[in-house]
């Protein structure tokens, strides 16, 4: 069924009437590879099956920028696709600028993809020195993994993600075709060189991680599960969103400063 939070399935008046409320979430994705398992857009199907979860809780219009995000060391998997960080700020900042005539003040972002991070805040940079908007984002594998950490292993292609393409449609994770991945010691001590916060390398090629291009553990968790652990996480996206908007509200009260 066509989720009705879509920005693209909703009439103009109901977008419009939406919009004046002052807030839309935009969505960012990756096409890339995930093994035999998982789809080439898990990254995007997992941000928009939160997003569009979110956007139910707090009526809110969704607009998915693009399937394809900042993943040039994914490259060498066939199918595999990128962006350049500049055009991925463009379309953010394109997209944004008609929001924001429309009303829109608060654009939540809702990520999955790691490797779109550092763009993301760029972007968000440029949106608001160019429009009248706030941009707060939601790093949605970090969540994930931060509330169900023994179940949702922090791996590429591993429990979390799985679940992830699980809640948003099950019919898009072949297990019977995976296809042999890195032991997930070795995976998760190459990825921890790259998510080091003191001195850091910044990836060329994902077999720097694992040769085979996956790690972890994806035949862990049920569609049931998933659904429930999906739901639970567009509660904490909601819950945050809303408790860092007012604290960024107050604050701008007491000092004064732009709203
Ligand atoms: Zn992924």
């Amino acid at each position: 069924m066509a989720d009705e939070w879509l920005l693209e399935n909703m009439s103009q008046p109901r977008a419009a009437a939406l919009l004046a409320k002052g807030r839309a979430i935009l969505v960012t994705g990756s096409v890339e590879q995930h093994g035999g398992h998982l789809p080439l857009g898990t990254d995007f199907h997992a941000a928009s099956t939160i997003a569009t979860r979110v956007a139910a809780r707090i009526e809110a219009p969704v607009l998915r920028v693009s399937p394809v995000g900042v993943a040039p060391y994914h490259l060498p998997w066939q199918g595999s696709l990128t962006l350049r960080p500049r055009t991925l700020i463009d379309l953010m900042l394109d997209v944004s600028g008609g929001l924001a005539a429309a009303g829109v003040r608060t654009l939540l972002v809702v990520n999955w993809h790691e490797g779109n991070t550092p763009t993301i805040r760029l972007a968000a940079d440029e949106i608001q020195r160019a429009h009248p908007v706030r941009v707060i984002v939601a790093e949605t594998h970090i969540i994930t993994n931060g509330m169900f950490p023994d179940e949702m292993e922090f791996t590429h292609a591993g429990a979390m993600e799985t679940a992830a393409v699980l809640a948003h449609d099950e019919s898009l994770v072949t297990m019977s075709e995976m296809l042999d991945g890195d032991p997930v010691e070795l995976g998760t001590d190459g990825h921890a060189l790259f998510r080091r916060r003191d001195v850091f390398p910044v990836m060329t090629d994902f077999r720097e991680v694992a040769g085979s291009g996956w790690y972890g553990s994806p035949g862990s968790v049920s569609a049931d599960r998933a659904r429930e652990i999906i739901d639970a996480v567009a509660d904490h996206v909601t819950a945050a969103f809303e408790e860092v908007a007012s604290a960024l509200a107050e604050r701008v009260a007491v000092i004064g400063g732009p709203a």
